[in-house]
């Protein structure tokens, strides 16, 4: 009884289209896919789209909206969870909005009976996401001026804030920071706390939910919102589509987006258009028998795709054969992994994640992000298709008690199919709305990685230096395996020959839908960074990379050495490098002798083993041992560079260059920190952490 209603606007959909596919037929003569136009329909072709939020919100009956500024896609998914919530709980009309897509001149015409919400995800050196780029310079910036020109604009405009950050970064959260102090200057009134998540200290999602709770009840009191019981109402319709299989030519198998699916794809490649990029070359590059790191030199000569040395590259993963198999399964839709179905957006404004139509096997595969960690507040949404009345009462205490929770998950690094075999004790959940999964998980990301080559060198292949994501998990029998890395580990040894590779017994659909990545292919973006050479490589460089750290700054050598070749006067170029050992984890060992070739006594690698001795030397000890030359260096106008791990490496070494300058120009080491924060402010002191 429970899907009637879901069957009617189903079926209400399935009019839709086929009133779709009559018009456009009688107007185009296309006779392309009826339920792919209705989506298309329903959404706006995205040219003619309106930037005019409040314009859109009356259209589609809307009464708050949720603004994300994103990068890695959690910012958005915490969006879509609380557009979710206020409906199911207070009945509120929400939207979720990508902050990239709306002007922001005519905020003041914003009624007060509507809410807006901003959840904001700081990147990098406390910058905006890439997609809050125009609204953060927009609302922060000191001309600001709206359509009604009121003074000082906002005083209708009711908003709530949440950031998204990392307190291991110098500008904790600034994004929301700044828009929340941004706003109150304009006039406008915040209701509840600006919230602050901290991925740095591992508290993000509890962050999150602490912080939800108290916003709720202050907005429903401030609105006269009546809280009612929730009950889950799906966002997205799914249909059969029995008259399609795999091989008809419009059912999208993985294809990222629908030039890929018609064999059309071309550039701009971006965050939204993967390019299909030949691997070149791949290497292991550590000699140690449980670990390993690849370098792979990805072909972009086919398109026009450029980068500059500094810059990240975004690798387009897919999951393992293994974890699609475990999700699948225990929701039971193994059998149905091959069934064509059309995924709708059952409220105007909701955007289904992927091109559809497609197969559950695809979604599962190339769109969900289904070996993360779980949410507790989506462990909570589930609990009401739990296969029987036991497990039910535990996924409902598993999603209320965050010790409980905690205490449960976290030795196991369970993922969401994990977690409901674990819970269910093998029994299938086959309740589950597929909905939930696309509303609940995160689309499936690319990764980033620190470019580890020169653009002046090789212009048209970009090189990778990634360390392989494996972990003993002592609570469970089999190692927890990242997803990107191993994807790419598994294409290293097909290149290498395996035809049919399973490192660590994972397999992945190397050759891509419709065997569109084979070949050896991977699908990739670039993404521009402001991690950067000096101009002038007469200037010295004073560059801090332990482990995959040095990923930049083999780039930032190969670079000076052939600046060095051209004639060029090269300063000092100083490397401070660490792994383990020597014969195991000395990334690029041999290749630094050749760059020596070239740049002579101005290069010097100055390396820390953590295994060698006793005592543990880690690449901050060394900078402490080099004070002299780091000090005078630095008074010479070095550029100081930092690469890897943020959590402890960036900030201890942090603290000792603060210690270095204090003592080299004596003065106090407060005054030293200061000078720090004053080099980073002018780019001579630059970080691209992790
Ligand atoms: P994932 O599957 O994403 O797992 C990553 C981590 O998340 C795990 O180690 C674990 O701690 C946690 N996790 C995931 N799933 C679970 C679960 N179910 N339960 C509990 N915990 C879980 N890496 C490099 O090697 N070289 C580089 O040059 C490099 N440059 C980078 C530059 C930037 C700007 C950024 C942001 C990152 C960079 N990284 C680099 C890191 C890289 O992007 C990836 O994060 C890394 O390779 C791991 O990816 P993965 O998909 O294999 O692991």
């Amino acid at each position: 009884a429970e899907f009637d209603t879901l069957d009617i606007v189903v079926l209400g959909v399935i009019l839709l289209g086929t009133l779709a596919y009559f018009t456009k037929g009688t107007l185009w003569g296309i006779t392309k896919d009826p339920y792919a136009n209705a989506f298309a329909n329903v959404n706006g072709a995205k040219a003619g789209r309106s930037r005019n939020i409040i314009e859109k919100m009356d259209e589609t009956g809307k009464n708050c909206v949720i603004f994300y500024g994103s990068q890695t896609g959690t910012a958005e998914d915490y969006a879509s969870r609380l557009a979710k919530e206020g409906k199911s709980r207070f009945g509120l009309e929400t939207m979720v909005a990508d902050l990239e897509e709306y002007d922001f001149d005519n905020l003041d015409a914003m009624p007060s009976d509507k809410i807006v919400m901003f959840i904001l995800a700081t990147y990098g050196e406390g910058e905006p996401t890439d997609n809050a780029v125009e609204f953060y310079e927009f609302i922060t910036g000191d001309d600001v001026s709206f359509s009604e020109g009121t003074d000082p604009g906002l005083q209708n405009l009711n908003y709530v804030a949440f950031g998204l950050g990392n307190n291991t970064y110098e500008h904790y959260n600034s994004m929301v920071r700044n828009v929340d102090k941004a706003l109150q200057k304009l006039g406008a009134h915040r209701i509840g706390k600006a919230g602050e998540g901290d991925d740095g200290a591992g508290t993000m999602e509890e962050d999150f939910l602490a912080w939800k709770d108290p916003m709720w009840a202050a907005l429903a009191e401030k609105m006269g919102l009546e809280e009612r019981e929730a009950v889950y109402e799906p966002t997205f319709g799914i249909v059969d589509r029995e008259n399609l299989t795999v091989d008809s030519p419009e059912v999208n198998l993985g294809e990222p987006n629908k030039m890929h699916l018609e064999g059309t794809a071309k550039g701009p490649f971006n965050s939204h258009n993967p390019y299909i990029a030949p691997i070149a070359e791949s290497r292991e590059l550590f000699s140690a028998k449980d670990r390993n790191c690849i370098h792979m030199d990805v072909d972009i000569s086919g398109s026009n795709l450029s980068y500059q040395t500094g810059d990240h590259i975004a690798i387009w993963p897919t999951n393992s054969g293994d974890e699609v198999d475990r999700f699948l399964d225990i929701i039971g839709l193994k059998e149905k992994r091959n069934n064509v179905i059309s995924v709708k957006a059952l409220e105007p404004t909701a955007k289904v994640p992927f091109p559809t139509p497609t197969t559950y096997d695809a979604i599962v595969r190339y769109h969900l992000e289904i070996c993360a960690p779980v949410s507790r507040q989506f462990v909570a949404t589930l609990a009401a298709f739990a296969p029987n009345d036991e497990v039910k009462a535990e996924m409902a205490r598993l999603g209320s008690d965050k010790d409980y929770f905690h205490s449960k998950t976290g030795p196991h690094f369970y993922n969401i199919a994990r977690l409901l075999d674990t819970v269910g004790k093998g029994e299938k959940w086959t309740n589950i709305p597929f909905s939930a999964f696309i509303e609940g998980l995160n689309k499936l990301q690319p990764r980033y990685y620190s470019i580890s080559s020169s653009s002046v060198v090789q212009p048209k292949k970009i090189s990778i230096t990634a360390v392989i994501e494996s972990q003993m998990i002592p609570a469970r029998k089999d190692p927890f395996r990242g997803v990107a890395t191993n994807y790419l580990f598994a294409l290293k040894q097909k290149q290498n020959g395996d035809p049919n590779p399973s490192p660590f017994g994972k397999t992945y659909a190397l050759n891509g839908p419709r065997n569109k990545f084979d070949g050896i292919h991977v699908p990739v973006h670039v993404r521009h960074s402001n991690f950067k050479l000096p101009s002038d490589p007469g200037k010295p460089v004073i560059m801090v990379g332990p482990g995959t750290g040095v990923a930049p700054f083999r780039g930032f050598i190969q670079e000076r050495a052939k600046q060095a070749q051209d004639g060029a006067t090269v300063g000092r170029t100083l490397l401070f490098f660490g792994c383990r050992k020597r014969s195991e984890d000395f990334l690029y060992e041999s290749e630094w002798e050749e760059y020596k070739k070239a740049l002579g006594d101005s290069l010097e690698i100055v390396t820390a083993f953590s295994r060698e001795s006793s005592k543990k030397v880690y690449v901050q000890h060394r900078l402490k041992e080099r004070s002299k030359e780091v000090g005078e260096l630095l008074s010479q106008k070095a550029y100081f560079y930092v690469c890897g791990d943020a959590a402890h490496m960036a900030r201890e070494v942090n603290t000792v260059l603060a210690q270095i300058i204090a003592e080299s120009r004596g003065v106090s080491e407060a005054k030293g920190e200061e000078i720090v924060k004053n080099m980073r402010a002018a780019n001579q002191y630059q970080e691209d952490v992790w």
